[in-house]
């Protein structure tokens, strides 16, 4: 049978022995793969190559802040090459210790070995003052690390070296009024990659961002198939300027040694309206977890168990449906959480008073609540609102980012 599938796919479904896909229609029906199925394997049970081909195993509770996940790590050698386009390295280097095999192979092969120092994300102002002895001139940093090694090397005047930053762990947007008042000089960039890819970015950066355009914007990675699937229904969403969607991503580069097939990453994405010119690709956004349980924030995590468990107390006057949109903001001091809870009222009701009282009996912490997280600054005071009315599929209790 003749396939109308892209090259690597073919590849990639060649090496599922049980697999029989053929066509678009065939691909585009086979259920995706969430990390809770990948989890009840064992990583040798995942691997396909043979051990002495795996790079190394890494144990990650990832941002999602699940319970770890144990995944082998192919050798893959491409991950980096979109930065020739971003950079000539000739400094020292400050990285996470996640990164460093990988840009070393990716430096060795450019011509440029330079020195590569791991941030300790225990000692912020070692590791700051180690990138200004060794005058770095670029930070790869996660977005736990980002304010404390930050600020340290503002103090120490290694800041104002740094030519070239990438922000991983997280969405950039938030953090770009930080970044380009603590690195003046240096080109942003967001980083988009997960564990369950092997470390790989899933999308390599179509724009630099800046205070005026926050918006990091991705291209496929080329070593990856990406799908756009509807979050309701399952079926697949066209590459299409406004096209919004779960993301499923597809691994079928040979050097991995877990593949994936139409993986759930967990992330709902927007393509660009206009298509990139310069790349001559479609550009997205990430917009965030899709459906998460829970989300980290400052002083504990918003949790949807205890959202609901909150709601319950107000049976009297609201049902119990729900749900909380949020967004992240730098404030000048911090990023700064916003919140807004939608509920069902069962008659008229005064929503400051309303959400006052429920900013009191909301836990983020086990003894830390919402309305002491505005009191220190955190988070923006709660705002509740009426649910709009139910649309058809819409899935309720459950916190959305916007
Ligand atoms: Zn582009």
């Amino acid at each position: 049978m003749r396939m109308n599938l892209p090259q690597p796919l073919v590849d990639l479904v060649a090496r599922c022995t049980h697999l029989h896909i053929s066509t678009w229609a065939q691909w585009q029906a086979l259920p995706p793969v969430t990390r809770e199925q990948l989890g009840r394997f064992s990583y040798r049970e995942r691997c396909v190559v043979p051990l002495a081909e795996v790079e190394r195993i890494v144990a990650t509770s990832g941002t999602s802040g699940r319970p770890p996940f144990l995944t082998a790590l192919g050798f893959t050698v491409r991950s980096y090459d979109f930065l020739d386009e971003w950079y000539r390295f000739s400094k020292p280097i400050v990285c996470v210790d996640q990164n460093y095999l990988r840009l070393e192979q990716y430096l060795a092969r450019a011509g440029s070995p330079v020195p590569i120092l791991i941030i300790d994300p225990r000692a912020p102002k070692v590791t700051a003052a180690l990138a200004q002895a060794a005058g770095a001139d670029t930070l790869f940093i996660l977005e736990p690390q980002l304010r404390s090694v930050g600020d340290e090397m503002a103090r120490c005047g290694a800041a104002a070296n740094i030519r070239f930053l990438m922000l991983g762990g997280g969405d950039i947007g938030p953090h770009v009024a930080y970044l380009s008042r603590t690195f003046p000089q240096a080109v942003l960039l967001g980083r988009y990659a997960a564990s369950e890819v092997e470390g790989n970015p899933i999308g390599v950066p179509c724009n630099a961002v800046t205070p005026e355009a926050p918006e990091q914007y991705y291209h496929a990675n080329t070593d990856m198939h990406l799908d756009i699937v509807d979050p309701t229904d399952g079926t697949d969403v066209p590459w299409a300027p406004g096209a919004e969607g779960d993301l499923l991503v597809s691994t079928p580069h040979p050097a991995v040694a877990s593949p994936l097939i139409r993986y759930k990453i967990g992330d709902r994405v927007r393509v660009a309206e206009t298509p990139c010119a310069r790349h001559r690709a479609y550009a997205f956004a990430v917009l965030g977890r899709a459906n998460l349980d829970f989300v980290k924030v400052q002083g504990g995590q918003l949790r949807v168990d205890e959202l609901a468990r909150t709601v319950r107390q107000f049976a009297a006057v609201i049902t119990g449906e729900f749900e909380l949109q949020y967004t992240e903001r730098d404030n000048g001091r911090g990023v700064e959480l916003a919140a807004t809870l939608y509920l069902e009222p069962r008659g008229p009701l005064d929503w400051t008073q309303f959400a006052e009282t429920m900013a009191h009996e909301l836990r983020v912490g086990p003894s830390f609540t919402y309305a002491q997280g505005v009191a220190r600054g955190w988070y923006a005071p709660l705002v509740c609102a009426p649910l709009p009315p139910i649309t058809q599929g819409v899935k309720r209790k459950r916190l959305t980012r916007v």
